[in-house]
Order: C-alpha cells, then sequence, then structure tokens
C-alpha cells in the first residue's frame, strides 16, 4: 500500500469518526423499555389480562422515574391504549408521567396533549371538578401557543364534561364552538363527534326532533370514512333516542347494528355501554330475562373499571326492569342501593331518579306511609337541586373568569414580543433596501466587481437571519418562563416562599402512589425507607405575638419560622405553609421509626432559636406538633390514604396542646391485632391498636380531646 493510498484511508477514517460523532445520539434506555414492553402489554389487554397490564405499565412508570428518563411521547401513546381498554386508573398514573417530563422540559404543546388526555380519563371515573382542571391549565396554553386546533379539541373535551355533569346550556357554547372549527377545517371525525354530543344535549332536553337532526348529520359525516367506532357510537345513541320516541323493536335494530360496528374495535367501553342500552331496549320490549342480563354485564364492566355514571345508569335501569316484572322488592333493593351510590357521588338527579322507583315500589306495594316519607325526601331534594345548580353554574363562571385573566397577563408578554419582533422586521427591511439601491448602483458600475459583492453581501445578510433567529429564539424562552413562573407563583405562599397546599394536593397522588408501589414492590420491610411521614406543626400563643408586638413582628416570625424547618427537614421533603401559623411537612423515603426523632429536632430548634422581631430584643416561641405514618392504617385505599392521615395529625396536634403544648404526640404504627389497651386515638379512627409516641412523660399522661368533651 503507497503512502498516497494509506493517507487518503486516513482521512476516510477521520471524516468517518467525525460523522459518527455528529450524530443525535439517543439514550438507549427509551427503546429498551418501552419497545419491548409495550408489545406485551398490548398482548396483555388483548387477552383481557387487565391486571397484569395495569402492573406491568405501572412497573414501568417506576422504572422509568428512577432510571430518571421518562420517555413521554411513548408514555402519550402507552396511556391512550390503557384508555381505550377503560382502564382510566392506569392511564392516569402514565399520562401524569409523561405531563411531569413535559413540564420539565418546557415542552408547552405536548403539556397541553397530555393534560387533554388526563381530562378524559377523570371524565369517565366522574372525576368531573379534577378533569375541568385540567381543561382549564391546557386552554390557557392554547391560548398561549394560539393553537386554534386545541383550542377547539379542548372544547369538545369541556362540552362533554359539562354535559355529563348535567349543565346542558353551558355545554352547548364549547361544543359549537368546536363543531365550527372542525367543518371550517374539513375534519369530518372530529365534526362528527361533535355533532353527536350537541345532539346528546338536545336528546337530554327531549327535543328528539332535533336531536335526530344532529345524530343523522354525525352519521353522514363519518359515513365515507369507515370509523368503526364512531359509526357504532352514533348507531346505539341513535338507538336510545328512538327508544323515546319510537318502538322498541326500531331502537333494537339500530343499537345492535352499532354494536356490530363496535365489535370490530377494541374499544371496550363502548361496547359496554350499547349493551347496556340494548338492554334497556330489551326491557322496554318485554323481554326483561335478557334485557337484566346484558344490563347485568355492563354493570360487572363498569364496576371493575372503576365508571360511576355507567353503573348508575345500569343500576337504574335494572330497578326499571324490575318494577315492570312487578318484582317489587327487587326493584327496591337496587333503587335503595342507587341512592346510596348516588348520594356518595353527590349526584341528586341520580338520588330523585332512584328515590322516585322507591316510591313507585312502595306504592305498589300498598306501604302509604314509607311512599309518603320518601315522597317529601324527594320534595327537598328537588328544592336542593335548583339551589346547587345556580351555584354550580357561578363556579363554573369564575373558573371560566380565571383562565380570562391568565390569558390577558400572558397576551400582553406576547404583545410586547410581537411588537420587538415587528421592529426588527421593520429595521430590517430598511437595510434590506439601503443594500438594494447600493447593490443596483454597484452593479450599473462595476459589472465585473458585482458578483463578488453579491457573494459578501448574502454572507451579511446569512449572519443577520441567524441573528434574528437565535434573538426569536430567545423571546420565546422568555415567554416559557414567564408561564412557568405564573404557574409556580399560584402554588407558593408569598410571605413565607414556602409552597402552599395547592402544590400539596398536585403532589401528594404520585407521592401516596410511588410509596405504595415501592413498599409491594420490596421483599424485605425491615430495613428499606420507604414510608411517608407526615407532622403538622403549630406554634404556641401565636395570637399573642401580634396582640403584643403587631402584625408585622407576626409576619417575621412566620418567615423565620419556614428557615427554620428547612433547616430541621431535608431538601426532598415538602413543607407546606397550611394555613395561618400551621406548617405541614411530608417526608419522603423516610422510616417511621425516624418520626418521634424528627418531631424532637423540630420542636428543639424552635424553642433554642431567637426569633428576630425588629426590636433589640429577640423573642422565644415555642410550637406544637402531631404526626403520623401516611397513611396511618397500610390496608387504607388510596382514596382515604390523606383524609385519614390529615384527621389523624389534626387530632394528634390538639392533644399535644391541651396536654401542655411545646410538644409532640403522633402514631408511629397501627397494629393489625387487637391490643387490650385501647387509647381514645385508637377508638375514634378504629385502629385494633396502634404505637403512639410522645415527648410527654408517658402515653397516659396524654390529654385527649375526646376524654374532655366526655367530662364537660
Ligand atoms: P394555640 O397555641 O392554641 O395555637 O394558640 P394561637 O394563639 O397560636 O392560635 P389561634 O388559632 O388562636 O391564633 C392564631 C393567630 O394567627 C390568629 C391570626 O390572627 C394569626 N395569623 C394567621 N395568619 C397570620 C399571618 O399571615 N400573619 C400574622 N401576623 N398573623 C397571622
Ligand atoms: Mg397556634
Ligand atoms: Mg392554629
Amino acid at each position: 500500500m503507497g503512502p498516497r493510498r494509506c493517507s487518503t484511508l486516513l482521512v476516510l477514517g477521520c471524516a468517518l469518526l467525525i460523522i459518527v460523532q455528529l450524530l443525535p445520539i439517543k439514550p438507549a434506555i427509551a427503546g429498551s423499555i418501552v419497545g419491548n414492553d409495550f408489545a406485551t402489554i398490548e398482548r396483555l389487554l388483548s387477552v383481557k389480562q387487565y391486571a397484569d397490564a395495569d402492573s406491568k405499565a405501572l412497573l414501568l412508570v417506576e422504572q422509568a422515574y428512577q432510571q430518571n428518563h421518562v420517555p413521554a411521547d411513548e408514555f402519550l401513546s402507552l396511556g391512550r391504549v390503557f384508555q381505550s381498554a377503560s382502564r382510566f386508573e392506569t392511564s392516569k398514573v402514565i399520562f401524569s408521567a409523561a405531563l411531569e417530563r413535559y413540564t420539565t422540559e418546557g415542552e408547552l404543546g405536548n403539556m397541553a396533549e397530555a393534560l387533554l388526555h388526563l381530562a378524559s380519563s377523570e371524565r369517565h371515573l366522574s372525576n368531573y371538578t379534577t378533569a375541568l382542571t385540567y381543561v382549564h391549565r391546557a386552554m390557557s396554553i392554547a391560548q398561549i401557543e394560539r393553537n386554534e386546533l386545541l383550542k377547539a379539541k379542548l372544547n369538545l373535551e369541556l362540552g362533554t364534561i359539562k354535559q355529563q355533569q348535567g349543565e346542558i346550556e353551558i355545554a352547548l357554547e364549547p361544543l359549537k364552538q368546536a363543531l365550527d372549527f372542525f367543518r371550517e377545517n374539513n375534519m369530518p371525525s372530529e365534526m362528527s363527534l361533535s355533532l353527536l354530543h350537541i345532539g346528546d344535549l338536545y336528546s337530554l332536553l327531549n327535543q328528539t326532533s332535533l336531536a335526530h337532526t344532529y345524530y343523522r348529520d354525525a352519521l353522514e359525516s363519518v359515513e365515507a370514512s369507515n370509523d368503526g367506532r364512531l359509526l357504532g357510537i352514533i348507531k346505539t345513541r341513535l338507538g336510545a333516542l328512538l327508544l323515546k320516541t319510537s318502538t322498541p323493536t326500531q331502537a333494537i335494530n339500530s343499537i345492535e347494528s352499532g354494536l356490530k360496528h363496535l365489535e370490530t374495535t377494541k374499544d371496550v367501553g363502548a361496547i359496554a355501554e350499547a349493551k347496556m342500552l340494548l338492554g334497556r331496549a330489551f326491557v322496554e320490549d318485554g323481554d326483561t330475562k335478557n334485557g337484566r342480563e346484558l344490563l347485568q354485564e355492563a354493570m360487572a364492566f363498569a364496576q371493575s373499571t372503576g365508571q360511576l355514571k355507567l353503573m348508575q345508569d345500569g343500576r337504574l335501569a335494572l330497578a326499571r326492569a324490575y318494577m315492570k316484572e312487578q318484582s317489587f322488592e327487587l326493584a327496591l333493593s337496587e333503587a335503595r342501593a342507587g341512592t346510596i351510590e348516588a348520594r356518595k357521588n353527590r349526584d341528586l338527579r341520580g338520588q330523585i331518579s332512584f328515590l322516585s322507583i322507591q316510591l313507585n315500589a312502595f306504592v305498589s306495594l300498598g306501604e302509604f306511609k314509607k311512599a309518603l316519607d320518601i315522597q317529601s325526601v324527594i320534595q327537598q331534594l328537588r328544592e336542593v337541586l335548583l339551589d346547587s345548580e345556580n351555584k354550580s353554574a357561578i363556579e363554573g363562571l369564575q373558573a371560566e373568569i380565571e383562565v380570562i385573566r391568565q390569558s390577558h397577563t400572558l397576551e400582553k408578554l406576547e404583545e410586547s414580543k410581537q411588537l420587538a419582533l415587528a421592529q426588527a422586521e421593520q429595521e430590517k427591511l430598511q437595510t434590506t433596501l439601503v443594500w438594494s439601491i447600493s447593490l443596483a448602483v454597484l452593479l450599473f458600475t462595476f459589472l465585473i466587481w458585482s458578483r463578488y459583492k453579491q457573494r459578501q453581501q448574502t454572507i451579511i445578510l446569512r449572519r443577520e437571519v441567524r441573528q434574528q433567529t437565535l434573538t426569536l429564539q430567545e423571546k420565546n424562552e422568555e415567554l416559557r418562563t414567564a408561564y412557568k413562573t405564573l404557574e409556580e407563583v399560584s402554588l407558593r405562599d408569598p410571605l413565607t416562599g414556602l409552597y402552599n397546599r395547592h402544590y400539596l394536593e398536585s403532589q401528594l397522588p404520585g407521592e401516596i402512589r410511588r410509596s405504595q408501589f415501592s413498599a409491594n414492590q420490596s421483599t424485605d420491610p425491615a430495613n428499606t425507607k420507604q414510608d411517608l411521614l407526615c407532622l403538622l406543626i403549630d406554634i404556641d400563643h401565636f395570637k399573642r405575638i401580634n396582640d403584643d408586638y403587631g402584625h408585622i413582628a407576626g409576619d417575621k416570625v412566620l418567615s423565620s419560622f419556614a428557615q427554620v424547618l428547612k433547616h430541621v427537614f431535608r431538601l426532598t421533603d415538602l413543607i407546606i405553609r397550611w394555613g395561618g401559623e400551621e406548617f405541614l411537612v411530608v417526608c419522603r423515603q423516610s422510616n417511621r421509626e425516624e418520626l418521634p426523632e424528627l418531631a424532637e429536632r423540630c420542636r428543639e430548634m424552635v424553642a433554642s432559636t431567637p426569633f428576630d422581631i425588629g426590636t433589640d430584643s429577640p423573642i422565644n416561641i415555642t410550637c406544637s406538633i402531631g404526626f403520623s405514618l401516611l397513611p396511618p392504617d397500610r390496608k387504607d385505599n388510596f382514596e382515604l390514604a390523606w383524609e385519614r392521615t390529615f384527621a389523624v395529625i389534626d387530632y394528634a396536634l390538639y392533644a399535644t396542646k391541651l396536654s401542655g403544648r411545646n410538644g409532640w404526640v403522633g402514631v408511629v404504627e397501627t397494629l393489625d391485632t387487637k391490643t387490650h389497651s385501647q387509647t381514645p386515638i385508637d377508638k375514634k379512627f378504629n385502629f385494633a391498636g396502634s404505637r403512639i409516641a410522645t415527648s410527654f412523660n408517658n402515653v397516659a399522661s396524654i390529654r385527649w380531646p375526646d376524654t374532655l368533651d366526655h367530662k364537660q
């Protein structure tokens, strides 16, 4: 090999190395986590092994957190797969992980996408208030980004939520806006979906001929597209309408035709809804036995996926079926269960429907006294319903006003950015003009030099464009930071700079899930740090400080107190200003045995710190603490965990106050077996027994709030 060939090879080798270096390197983990497991999860879902699919997905999320790499885009699609299998709880966890990632990266558009999916999952689970919060947050982003398509999708979701909440008049406006957009932009599927929901509204208002027109339009708009799912849903809804206006046979035909379409899709939720409708139609048609079977099948599905509304619709139809069969006792028992469920869900309309069935059943059984009692309850509920409808309309308005207010602030930022851009544009235009004229002169006089000059100018222009692009990127960055600050500010308490309870509300579900998950995963419960600990801390006799030295001094003490807490607790612990002079701390990845030590460290540090109040001599203060493991009882389910923990620490704090202040009382652990010496706290919270810790002499010397009540 000659030296020339050798050096050519060397150059080629170097070039290859450089190219390899320049190729974008994707973290291997994204492919490895999602690629393999995605297919497994889809397979599990398709063979209906839902529990396995859930735990596999949750494990995936946990791994992603631990390796600090959440493949958000993949998670978004994974969440949707769970959504279409009606596994809404799991889809929520996956979407939240994606949202967290997008939020850290500041990817507004994707954040909005994740928020929209979260809203839809919460709606299916009948958590309408949470769903609305997500929609409003996404709407703020749509305003900043001026993303009309996103706005239309959000309007569609908003209308659907309002419809399910029974706020029909309010639902109509966003749905019509969405429809307008989709129609103008020629998007048949989305248009059809909007038409379908408007049809639903008119059907609820019993304007059946209008509802019919909208359903027909929805069908026409989607017929060409071959979208089996949508075709199926529209036909079943048409069936539901026919059930009101025409013979049951016609309704059955339409629903069965819809069901055929749906069975070609994987949308188990829509299939269950169609079966529920078919069940109702059978009952109307007199075939109550088949009807009841279908209803029970759909109810079992609704129960397993946590869809309260579907469950309630089913129970109502079932109770009516029993009435039709004159099985009044069975009808009564369904209606009673339904009334209780509806009361739990705070659904007044539902309660009234179930109570009306109870009323009819009692009348048919000849129990007129009971019927009369029920009648008066119905009357009272009707009055409350009227009141609460006014109230929720006002709450809806307030939320909307809040979005408009936020978007105004952001629009102002946007305007200043646009102004700067317009000025830059004008300057650029002037420069270009000057350049063009000089170029023309140069062309005219120095024909030979023109090419050279032109090339020079191109280089300068290119640099300028690069500069402009950089400025634009900077402005975009500023806007993003401004938006983040806006979110941040609403989560912090201005006096102490600590987070407030809104922040805690947004973090808690994730924390509790994570802690429960790692507790379930762990094989050795003894030596791991997987507990969540919770402490409620209240300054003693704080009112006296305000009274003796004034409010400003009081405020100073509160800010210094926050600093002391930051000293006592770790950076990773959540320190929240709970209100007034009360503070709440959640310690993550800790061990329950650390609780007494932590409380004592906090008490001691507060008592020994001099607090400056702007006068010559600083003052001394003390604090009282109530604490507990979160949740206090391992058996508490996720929904109860926070509610119970707060009740326990509040009670323990009260006991500390009664026992003399400057101390602590709390629950380190609850026991599975009943102990002989049950304390008032065990009785109050129904614990078999518990391990209590206190800074006072011993557990017997604690003065409990309840015992005080008895004595009084
Ligand atoms: P206890 O030992 O029983 O807790 O007595 P306390 O005086 O600390 O409790 P109380 O609840 O009677 O009074 C709390 C006071 O805290 C009343 C309220 O005026 C004051 N406060 C609440 N928030 C603030 C604040 O932001 N700044 C100031 N300066 N005072 C506040
Ligand atoms: Mg106090
Ligand atoms: Mg207080």
